[in-house]
C-alpha cells in the first residue's frame, strides 16, 4: 500500500512539474522602462520558473526562451489591491474578479472572509481557500471580518498561523459601540499576534441620528446619501480608530478615507509616529458629490459617500506628499439595474461599485499624466506599499531578483474611451463609460505566466494562489 501511494504521489508531482513548466515559462521582457517605487530605468527582465532571475541592460537568454518586446512600454510590478469584495451577494467571484484585475494591471487581489458568531477562524479561511483553488487567476490574500470579538480575540494566534495576517472591523454598524471594550481587546490581541487591523471609520450614532433627521423631512432617496453620511461621522470615528491604535500599540489601517477632516486626523496620528496607515479609493479621487444631482445617483452610492472638491484636493495632495499609503478599489460588483433600483433609501441600499479594471488606468491618467504624482509614487501606492503592509513584500510589489514575476507591460501613451463591453467584471459596466483615459496594460504576467494579452484573459481559473503572509513584526 505504502509503495503504491508514494508511486502515485511521484507521478502527481511529475505532472505538476510539467504543468508548472508549461504555464510559468521562462521568458525575457526586453527593451522596456522598469518602474519601481524607487526609480525608473531601462532594463530587461529575465524570468525563470515564475520568478525574476535578472534585471539589467542587454540581458541574454538561452534559445527557446520566449521574448516579449517592451520597447516604448513601462514595465510595472503587478498591482496589489488589498480591498476587494467577492462572492456572496456580489456578482464577481474569484474568477471574474481576477479577470477584471488582470486586465487592469492588478495581479494580487484580496477578499473579506466573514467570521460568523463563535466561528473557528481557521475553518473560515479554509472555506475561502477551497474557492480560491477553483476560481482564482490572480493571487489572493484574505482578511477576516470580525463581528464577535470575544470569541475571536483568543484566536488571533491561530489566524496568524494560517498565513492570513489581517482582520477588519466596522465602526459604522450598531454592533460596534455596545462592544467597544471587546473590540479594543480584539485590536490588542491582533497586534500581539502580528495581525494588522483594518477599520471602516464611520460613527454609527452620528449616522443613525442624521438618518432619523432626514427621514423626518422625507428626504430618504439615495440622492441624499452625501447628507446622510456627513464627514463628521468619519472624522469622529477616525479619532477613535487612532485612539485605539495608540492605546494598544497595534497597527491599524483605515480603509477608504474620503474626507479632508478624517484625513487630517489620520495624518496627525502618523506625524506622532503611530503605526496608523491610510487608504483611499478611486471614487474620491475622480468624482465629487455633484454626481448625486443627476438621475443615476444610485450608481455612485458608496460608504462613505462622494465628498466635496476640497476633500478631493486634500486627498491628491496627501497622495503626492506620501501620507496616503494605498489606493485600493473597495471593489463591489452589483449590476447596473441593482445599483439603479429606485426602492433604495439612505439606510437600505447597495453600496459600492466595481473598480478593479479601472483603478490603475484612472490613477495613471489623472495622477501621473496630469502631473499630480510621479510614476514611482503610482507604483508605490498601487503595489509596493500594499505588498509591504499586508506581508507579501518583496515577493510582490516590486521588480527585483527573487521576486515573483508579476509584471505589467504598460502603454503610457495609449488613449482609450472606456466602454462597458470591454469590462471583465460580471457586472458588464463601468461608471466611467465614456471617459477618455490614457495609460493601459498591454500584457500582464502573474508569476511568469501571460494571463492577459491582446485584450483577452489567457490565464485559467484555479491557477491563482492564496498567498502565505508574514506577521506584522516580520515586515
Ligand atoms: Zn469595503
Amino acid at each position: 500500500m505504502r509503495r503504491t501511494y508514494s508511486l502515485a504521489a511521484s507521478v502527481a508531482l511529475l505532472l505538476l512539474g510539467q504543468h508548472a513548466g508549461l504555464t510559468a515559462q521562462n521568458l525575457l521582457v526586453h527593451g522596456g522602462t522598469v518602474v519601481t517605487s524607487e526609480g525608473s530605468f531601462e532594463a530587461d527582465v529575465l524570468v525563470r520558473a515564475g520568478v525574476i532571475a535578472a534585471v539589467g541592460r542587454d540581458l541574454n537568454a538561452e534559445s527557446g526562451v520566449r521574448r516579449i518586446d517592451a520597447s516604448g512600454l513601462l514595465v510595472l510590478p503587478g498591482g496589489v489591491d488589498p480591498h476587494v469584495h467577492l462572492g456572496g451577494r456580489w456578482v464577481d467571484d474569484y474568477r471574474t474578479g481576477s479577470m477584471a484585475a488582470l486586465a487592469g494591471g492588478i495581479t494580487t487581489i484580496s477578499n473579506f472572509a466573514s467570521a460568523g458568531r463563535g466561528s473557528d477562524l481557521t475553518e473560515v479561511i479554509d472555506r475561502q481557500a477551497a474557492l480560491i483553488a477553483q476560481q482564482a487567476i490572480a493571487d489572493v490574500i484574505l482578511h477576516t471580518t470580525i463581528n464577535d470579538p470575544e470569541a475571536h480575540a483568543p484566536q488571533m494566534g491561530a489566524l496568524a498561523a494560517t498565513g492570513q495576517t489581517s482582520i477588519k472591523i466596522f465602526m459604522n454598524f450598531g454592533g460596534f459601540d455596545p462592544n467597544a471594550s471587546a473590540f479594543l481587546q480584539m485590536i490588542a490581541a491582533a497586534g500581539d499576534a502580528g495581525v494588522l487591523t483594518m477599520i471602516h471609520a464611520e460613527d454609527a450614532s452620528i449616522l443613525a441620528n442624521q438618518a432619523a433627521e432626514l427621514e423626518a423631512q422625507g428626504r430618504t432617496s439615495v440622492a441624499y446619501q452625501p447628507e446622510a453620511r456627513p464627514a463628521l461621522a468619519e472624522e469622529v470615528a477616525m479619532m477613535r480608530a487612532v485612539a485605539m491604535a495608540e492605546q494598544t500599540g497595534s497597527p491599524v489601517y483605515a480603509v477608504h478615507v474620503s474626507s479632508e477632516r478624517a484625513l487630517r486626523v489620520a495624518q496627525a496620528a502618523r506625524a506622532r509616529g503611530l503605526p496608523f496607515f491610510i487608504e483611499t479609493r478611486p471614487i474620491y479621487l475622480h468624482l465629487t458629490r455633484e454626481r448625486f444631482d443627476g438621475p443615476d445617483a444610485g450608481l455612485y452610492v458608496g460608504q462613505p459617500p462622494l465628498r466635496e472638491q476640497s476633500d478631493q484636493d486634500a486627498l491628491w495632495e496627501a497622495l503626492a506628499n506620501g501620507t496616503i499609503d494605498v489606493v485600493g478599489t473597495d471593489h463591489v460588483a452589483y449590476s447596473r439595474e441593482d445599483k439603479l433600483d429606485p426602492s433604495q433609501t439612505i439606510t437600505n441600499h447597495r453600496a459600492g461599485m466595481n473598480h478593479l479594471q479601472m483603478l490603475r488606468p484612472l490613477l495613471f491618467s489623472d495622477g501621473v499624466l496630469a502631473g499630480r504624482i510621479s510614476v514611482e509614487r503610482f507604483v508605490e501606492v498601487t503595489a509596493t506599499n500594499p505588498a509591504k503592509l499586508f506581508g507579501i513584500f518583496p515577493e510582490k510589489g516590486t521588480i527585483a531578483v527573487g521576486s515573483d514575476a508579476d509584471l505589467v507591460l504598460w502603454d503610457p501613451e495609449e488613449t482609450r474611451t472606456v466602454r462597458d463591453q470591454d469590462m471583465f467584471s460580471a457586472t458588464g459596466f463601468s461608471i466611467y463609460a465614456g471617459w477618455e483615459v490614457t495609460g493601459w496594460p498591454v500584457v500582464t504576467l502573474r508569476r511568469g505566466e501571460v494571463v492577459f494579452e491582446g485584450g483577452e484573459i489567457t490565464g485559467q481559473a484555479g491557477t491563482g494562489r492564496l498567498l502565505e503572509r508574514s506577521r506584522w513584526e516580520e515586515r
